[in-house]
């Protein structure tokens, strides 16, 4: 019987309802809707946090985050060699460099040692991604940021609802962005928002996004489908975590060469997007992602690490070896694979191992 993973996008009553009450109010034909300022206030409310605009994208919400944070031609900016590609992208097109740095030793974040290393009189900005379920050293990521006159932009695009020591990962950047796209766990197809712990930049962000129209809108269709969705995330969070869990603890007993990766930390309340499986190689990673496709399984590959970018491009003062290891040898299985009934774990731990064996091993 093949495994019951649940659909995505998520197909639930509270969604259409939403959706149809939009549409039938004439929210959806306005600047000012309903949706959004409930989106807004929900948003404020689980973030415990003042200041919150809505945008287009994930990849929007960097790139006017670098903005706000004043980077520009002749800047650098430090980043993870594995990190989302989109975000190097943003520091190059608004003429910075990028400065890249390995990952950390205990969470798919920057490590804070190559950070420090990276110092420079150009750097204005360090953008630190929670990558696959963990958190990175966020809190040390601002003391280091703070007493180097540095934005920290926290992105949380992967993990919305995570908490660390209790407070919402987006609380410790200057700025932090979400992502609200089709992949992502709180998704309106696109779509994304930038939060600010910051007084000063917030009102800056202000100045760039009204003209006085939303330049980087997002509308109240996407809105009244997001607000369900957050309503259930701690939830579905929840269940994820519980999964996630129990995947690992099933692949630790039955293969030391398949590793399942989630948070250790316990002061972490980890959200999953994507949930991190180590193998041993490039080769034995690439076979097993393709056989798991073949079974069905949502699996796919790490980001893919930055290190190998010309010299031309960006700067890079420490070795990268951890981000190409990782970026050669980690798989991603998606999050709506973490929503299955508990009882079929051990099915989906099958198919894992099968897939990871199917490879010539
Ligand atoms: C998805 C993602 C983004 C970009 O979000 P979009 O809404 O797709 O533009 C940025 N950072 C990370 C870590 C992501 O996973």
């Amino acid at each position: 019987m093949p495994l019951a993973i649940p659909p995505w996008p998520p197909q639930t009553p509270e969604i259409a309802t939403a959706l149809m009450q939009c549409m039938q109010n004439g929210d959806w034909g306005r600047y000012e809707s309903q949706s959004k300022a409930t989106l807004l206030a929900s948003l404020q409310k689980k973030f415990e946090i003042e200041h919150v605009r809505l945008c287009c994208s994930g990849t929007a919400a960097i790139e006017l985050s670098l903005r706000v944070a004043g980077v520009g031609d002749g800047d650098e900016v430090i980043l993870c060699a594995l990190d989302y590609p989109g975000n190097l992208r943003c520091v190059e097109l608004i003429g910075a460099k990028p400065v890249l740095v390995d990952v950390a030793p205990s969470n798919f974040g920057p490590d804070l040692e190559s950070v420090t290393k990276a110092s420079s009189k150009q750097v204005r900005a360090v953008i630190a991604s929670h990558l696959y379920g963990r958190a990175c050293d966020i809190g040390a990521l601002r003391d280091l940021c703070d007493a180097n006159d540095w934005v920290l932009i926290e992105d949380v695009c992967q993990s919305p609802g995570m908490t660390i020591d209790g407070r919402a990962a987006g609380t410790f950047g200057h700025l932090a962005t979400l992502s609200f796209g089709g992949s992502k766990p709180l998704s309106s197809g696109n779509g994304g928002a930038i939060l600010a712990t910051d007084n000063r930049l917030a009102a800056r962000l202000g100045g760039l996004l009204d003209r006085p129209s939303d330049a980087f809108p997002l509308s109240a269709l996407q809105a009244s489908v997001l607000v369900p969705q957050i309503a259930r995330l701690q939830t579905d969070n929840e269940h994820r975590n519980r999964i996630a869990k129990q995947i690992q603890q099933q692949l630790e007993k039955r293969d030391a060469s398949l590793q399942c990766i989630c948070e250790t930390n316990i002061a972490v309340d980890p959200a999953y997007y994507k949930l991190a499986l180590q193998t041993e190689s490039v080769a034995i990673r690439d076979a097993m992602v393709a056989a798991a496709t073949q079974h069905d399984l949502p699996l796919g590959k790490s980001f893919r690490a930055m290190s190998r970018l010309s010299d031309r491009r960006c700067r890079k003062p420490v070795p990268l070896d951890r981000a190409q290891m990782l970026a050669d040898q980690i798989c991603v299985l998606d999050h709506r694979a973490l929503l299955i009934d508990e009882a079929d774990v051990g099915e989906l731990c099958e198919l894992l191992l099968e897939s990871s064996r199917g490879c010539g091993r």
